[in-house]
């Protein structure tokens, strides 16, 4: 058997980046991945460009069931640790919205970066390779894979989650938890759009296409953020962060003003201009398309001095707090992330290690620690694959 110091399932942005950190500490490190082509998601996000970290990253843009586990790994490897790194790589990279940062170009610079890291490291990187089977050995672990067995120190599982199938995401890294006796908290979809009952999808189809800036509530969470109409459902960035919090049932409580005092304007505008309509309020704060057919929708007709204190109310309520029931989310299938996965109670918050088996590593997607949209599910690869490169 080929032997390994440490062996990385997975050439993702979490793998490569362990990959790395390992090699340059003098380590012999294999990356192996069934995939044709290292990085797919890297390549995917952001657009193409790659949100690839956010200078506000804290630990309170992560959702875990262990919410402190995250705090050491994103301490000692921050936003400014990679931004020097895609510096010292001569990648040009601007800040799209406040602290989040895109490539110029496009994110295949952030891949090539990881995979030239791979190669001055000495890290091999080994693509459209299966794992059949893994077994413990005294020194470490068993790797059968089609072209023999590899063996190695330490293993590290770098497999991702199950969002988008199509692009090579398996459950393969709960499986190899779960054969060494971990637990999984149970997975859903994160940051994806919304589907909505056919009444509701057939009544906002004229608005598809229209973005406006909103306030989403769900729970005791709400984001302020541009929410997207689309001939599906509900997408933009409010809606993608929302996704995480939302459990089938919930309604979501939608302010399509944020900016505004609805109340107090539409009494105002009663007073001063009593022949103006909720339309021509709404014409005013709101993308035109989207204030007709909202209006439309509502079935507002006339002029405001017909409205009564009472209808006035009403009317601020509902463009204040819109009540929608999602149908649904559109699933693994469009999501960035996968919500759950490993417990890190039974990992090092230090090393990303096993508490109960030092050797055997988690990084990235496949533990349960999922950031909000906007660049922190990347420095959680980041962080996490140093951690346990520096380790492994
Ligand atoms: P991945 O990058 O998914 O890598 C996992 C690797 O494991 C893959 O190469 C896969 O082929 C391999 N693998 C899987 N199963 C097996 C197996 N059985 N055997 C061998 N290899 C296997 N995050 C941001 O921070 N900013 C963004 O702009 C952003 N945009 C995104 C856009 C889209 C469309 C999507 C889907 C996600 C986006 N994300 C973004 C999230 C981000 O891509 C992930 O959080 C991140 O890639 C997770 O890194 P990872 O290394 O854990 O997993």
């Amino acid at each position: 058997a080929s032997q390994y110091d440490v062996i990385i399932l997975g050439a993702g942005a979490a793998g490569l980046m362990c990959a790395a950190t390992a090699g340059y500490r003098g380590r012999r490190v294999l990356v192996l991945d069934h995939a044709n082509k290292p990085g797919k998601k890297i390549l995917m996000s952001g657009g193409g460009r790659c949100n690839f970290t956010n200078l506000n990253s804290t630990p309170a843009n992560f959702l875990s069931d262990n919410p402190h586990y995250c705090i050491s790994a994103l301490k000692r490897y921050t936003p400014q640790d990679f931004l020097e790194l895609v510096d010292r790589h001569g990648i040009e990279h601007e800040e799209k919205a406040p602290g989040q940062l895109f490539c110029k170009d496009s994110a295949k610079d952030i891949l090539n970066m990881l995979l030239t890291e791979c190669e001055w490291a000495g890290a091999e990187v080994r693509m459209k390779t299966t794992v059949d089977r893994i077994t413990e050995i005294d020194s470490g672990y068993r790797l059968s894979v089609g072209s023999g067995d590899l063996t190695c120190e330490s293993l590290v599982i770098a497999t991702g989650g199950l969002s988008i199938p199509t692009m090579g995401a398996t459950a393969f890294g709960y499986r190899v938890a779960e054969q060494f006796g971990l637990d999984i908290l149970p997975t859903r979809a994160g940051l994806v759009p919304f589907t909505l009952q056919p009444e509701l999808k057939d009544q906002l189809a004229p608005l598809s296409g229209v973005s406006c800036p909103v306030d989403v509530q769900c729970h005791d969470q709400h984001f302020r953020e541009p929410m997207l109409v689309t001939h599906r459902g509900l997408s933009g960035p409010a809606m993608l962060q929302i996704s995480s919090f939302w459990e089938p049932g919930d309604s979501l409580a939608i302010d399509l003003l944020p900016a505004c005092r609805i109340k107090d304007d539409l009494l105002n505008l009663r007073k001063t201009r009593p022949q103006s309509t909720i339309a021509n309020y709404l014409t005013q704060h709101l993308p035109k398309r989207f204030a007709q057919a909202f209006n439309e929708l509502q079935g507002w007709t006339g002029p405001l001095q017909g409205y009564k204190n009472s209808d006035i109310e009403q009317v601020a309520d509902v463009l204040g707090h819109w009540s929608i029931k999602p149908a649904g989310t559109e699933g693994y299938r469009t999501a960035e992330v996968t919500l759950g996965g490993v417990d890190t109670r039974q990992l090092s918050s230090k090393t990303m290690a096993v508490l109960e088996k030092p050797n055997l590593y988690f990084i990235g997607e496949v533990v349960d620690v999922t950031g909000h949209l906007g660049g922190h599910n990347f420095q959680w690869a980041w962080a996490s694959g140093v951690a346990a490169g520096n380790s492994a």
